[in-house]
């Protein structure tokens, strides 16, 4: 390879910094000049691009969000855009891309490898967990711990008021990050799109609890979803029935923070991959985990299915608190 770029797009996630750090590393230790692109697809098509020395990535494994910043840019789901983006690279003497994000960013990095001969690789950066192909995503970890940290305060607020809370976690569509942090947290209830929710039923439970003394204080956590303001009409529907949960939205805080030591690994370990799969003339994948393993998977297939959430684990968030 001439030279490679990296970029990171869409929704930004701990673990961003070290990710880069490892594609710039192994690139560099291999001989080859890196750029990275600064502001995602938006920079690339502003040729926003700066050369990446070993300093350029000193000191940013612990840091959370991405040095090399990220944005969304809808025209990029246009052709005529995708091939000046194309151009930009290729006059800089660019023959390679590293794209770090989630579902949107991959689909563009596909759509980049299918309209050039450029090579592109993808690594999946998102807090949701949710990309098909892989069983782990750089910042869930982090994510899922720092959803955890705001639980444990707020129980202690639950107990104290014996309120039950409705904490609502991101995730987008998927439930994967609310069913994890409602096993760690020893959630009473966990609320996700994937499965219908049962508003009586879960009213019968808590007032059941209140009345038998298990427990007058307890939480729910509650996936986004698609549905703006869910949490507070589910807070609504158990007001009727006669509870009056609190709600919390943990919001942005999940996207922030220093990466844990889990998400620095597998941020390094993905980035230091994708460089190697360069090398060994692959293009059009993305680099995940699969039985632990590193993988590579057609970023055509990665943005074709939809990932599935484990029902073992949905029925497991269910059954411990019972
Ligand atoms: P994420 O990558 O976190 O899923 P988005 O869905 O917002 O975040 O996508 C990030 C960016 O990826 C978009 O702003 C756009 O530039 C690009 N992108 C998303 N969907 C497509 C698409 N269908 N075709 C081309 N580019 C896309």
């Amino acid at each position: 390879f001439n030279a490679i770029a990296v970029l990171t797009s869409g929704g930004d996630s701990p673990g961003m910094n070290p990710a880069v750090r490892g594609v710039v590393r192994a690139a560099l230790n291999n001989g080859i000049q890196v750029y990275g692109v600064q502001r995602g697809y938006s920079g690339l098509l502003a040729g926003d691009l700066r050369v990446m020395t070993s300093a350029s990535v000193r000191n940013i494994v612990q840091r959370g969000g991405t040095i090399l910043k990220s944005d969304r840019c809808e025209e990029f789901k246009q052709k005529e855009v995708r091939k000046r983006a194309i151009e930009v690279l290729k006059s800089n003497g660019i023959d390679a891309l590293v794209v770090i994000g989630g579902d949107g960013s991959l689909t563009g990095a596909h759509l980049l490898a299918e309209e050039s001969d450029l090579a592109i690789i993808g690594l999946p950066g998102t807090i949701d967990n949710d990309i098909f192909g892989t069983e782990d995503t750089i910042g869930f970890d982090t994510a899922v711990n720092t959803a955890l940290d705001a639980i444990d305060k707020i129980r202690d607020t639950a107990s104290s008021h014996e309120r039950h809370f409705l904490v609502e976690v991101m995730g987008r569509n998927s439930g994967f990050l609310a069913t994890h942090v409602g096993i760690a947290a020893g959630a009473e209830m966990v609320i996700v799109p994937e499965y219908e929710v049962h508003i009586e039923q879960l009213g019968q439970q808590l007032s059941e609890s209140r009345r038998t003394g298990k427990g007058s204080s307890g939480i729910i956590v509650v996936a986004e979803g698609q549905e703006p303001g869910l949490t507070y009409r589910l807070a609504q529907q158990l007001k009727q029935l006669g509870e009056e949960p609190r709600v919390c939205i943990l919001g942005h805080i999940q996207r922030g923070g220093r990466p844990s030591g889990h998400d620095r690994v597998l941020a390094s370990s993905l980035g230091a991959m994708s460089v190697n799969y360069l090398l060994a003339g692959y293009s059009d994948i993305m680099v995940g985990i699969a039985d632990g393993a590193i993988v590579d998977v057609p970023l055509d297939s990665v943005i074709r299915y939809r990932k599935g959430l484990d029902p073992k684990l949905f029925e497991l968030a269910l059954l411990l608190h019972k």
